[in-house]
C-alpha cells in the first residue's frame, strides 16, 4: 500500500526538575494513504505527543526529539527548514484538538481566520479566500453569513465545526484528530463525527485519530495502534485487533467490554498505573501490570513480532521464547 507517513525508531523526551521524561521510546509507525488509524491508550501514554512530533512542533528546551525519523510523503520533516515547516502545517497535514479555543483566536472572526489560512497556503486573492472560507463553513453546517462572527458567538459543538472547516480548508493529505469530540455531547459527538467522515470520503485525507473510546475506533477506523509508555504495542486492521487482540493490554483495555457497536465502549482502567517515564522498567514496561510476566519479561525489552501483518510487541509470541501463549 501506499505510505503517507513513516515514523522510524523515534525517541522524544522531556526535561523537568533535572529528570527526564521519556515520552516517546523507540516507536514505529507507518500510516497508509486515504486510511484512517485509531490510536488509543491510557492517559500519559504519549499519545499527543506523537501528533506534536509529527508536526515538528516539540519545543525545546523543555522537550526535543532525541533521534528517529518521521517521512512524510517521502520528505523528512524532522529536517525540514522553518520555511517548508509553515506550508507544511495547515496545508498538508492539519491538527485538530481536543479544546477548539487551542485552534481559534478569540479576537478574530471565525471567517478571518479561516481565510487567512487559505490565503496564506493557496494562490488566491483576499476575497476568493474569503469565499472559500464561507463555503467551507456551510459545508460544516453554518451557514455562510456566520464567518463575520467571533468564537464566543458559537455554540461547543459549533466552535468545533469551525475548527473542522479550519483544518480541512486547504484539504491537508494528512488529519491529526486528537480526541476531537471528547468536549462534546454526545448527539454533537456523532454529528460532527459524521461530518468527519464524508470530509475525510470526500478528499481522500489520511486520518491519525487518537481517542479514549474503542466503539469510535470500529465505527471509524481501518488500523488500530495500542500505545503503552510511549511505545506501540500492537498494531492491525481493526478486523485483527479487535477479532483477536494479542497483547496483554490491549487484551486488558479490550477485557468486558459490553459491546464495540453501541460506540459508547471506552477504555476500561486496568489495575495498576502506566511506569514513571522518568523511571521505566528494564524488561517490557507492562510487566508490573501484566497477568502474563515471565521472568524474562523484567529482563528484555520485547521486539515486534508480524503475524500477516498484526504487529505485537511481547514475550509471548516471539520465537524461542519457550512460553506458553495466552489463550
Ligand atoms: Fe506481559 Fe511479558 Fe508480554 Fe510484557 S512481554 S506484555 S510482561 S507477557
Amino acid at each position: 500500500m501506499d505510505k503517507i507517513l513513516e515514523v522510524k525508531d523515534l525517541h522524544v523526551h522531556y526535561f523537568s526538575n533535572r529528570k527526564t521524561v521519556r515520552a516517546i521510546n523507540n516507536l514505529s509507525l507507518d500510516m497508509q494513504r486515504g486510511r484512517v488509524l485509531g490510536l488509543v491508550g491510557e492517559t500519559g501514554a504519549g499519545k499527543t505527543t506523537l501528533a506534536l512530533s509529527i508536526l515538528n512542533m516539540i519545543r525545546a528546551p523543555q522537550g526535543k526529539i532525541i533521534s528517529g525519523s518521521i517521512r512524510f510523503d517521502g520528505k523528512d520533516i524532522l529536517a525540514m527548514s522553518k520555511q517548508e515547516l509553515r506550508e507544511l502545517r495547515g496545508k498538508d497535514i492539519a491538527m485538530i484538538f481536543q479544546d477548539p479555543m487551542t485552534a481559534l483566536n478569540p479576537v478574530l472572526t471565525v471567517g478571518d481566520q479561516i481565510a487567512e489560512t487559505i490565503f496564506k497556503h493557496e494562490k488566491v486573492s483576499k476575497d476568493e479566500a474569503w469565499a472559500k472560507a464561507e463555503k467551507m463553513l456551510e459545508t460544516v453546517g453554518i451557514p455562510g453569513a456566520r464567518a463575520k462572527e467571533y468564537p464566543h458567538q458559537f455554540s461547543g459543538g459549533m466552535k468545533q465545526r469551525v475548527v473542522i472547516a479550519l483544518s480541512l480548508a486547504c484539504n491537508p493529505r494528512l488529519l491529526l484528530a486528537d480526541e476531537p469530540t471528547t468536549a462534546l455531547d454526545v448527539t454533537i459527538q456523532a454529528q460532527v463525527l459524521d461530518l468527519m467522515r464524508h470530509l475525510i470520503r470526500t478528499y481522500n485525507t489520511s486520518v491519525l485519530f487518537i481517542t479514549h473510546s474503542l466503539g469510535l475506533v470500529v465505527e471509524n477506523c481501518d488500523e488500530v495502534a495500542t500505545m503503552y509508555a510511549g511505545e506501540i504495542v500492537e498494531y492491525g486492521t481493526v478486523e485483527q485487533v479487535f477479532g483477536n487482540p494479542l497483547h496483554p493490554y490491549t487484551r486488558g483495555l479490550f477485557g468486558s467490554l459490553p459491546d464495540y457497536s453501541e460506540g459508547a465502549a471506552r477504555l476500561r482502567p486496568i489495575p495498576g498505573l502506566m511506569p514513571d517515564p522518568t523511571n521505566l522498567p528494564r524488561g517490557c514496561y507492562f510487566s508490573p501490570r501484566c497477568p502474563h510476566v515471565m521472568p524474562l519479561c523484567e529482563e528484555l525489552h520485547p521486539t515486534h513480532t508480524s503475524m500477516d501483518g498484526h504487529l505485537v510487541k511481547c514475550h509471548l509470541y516471539q520465537e524461542n521464547a519457550n512460553v506458553e501463549q495466552p489463550i
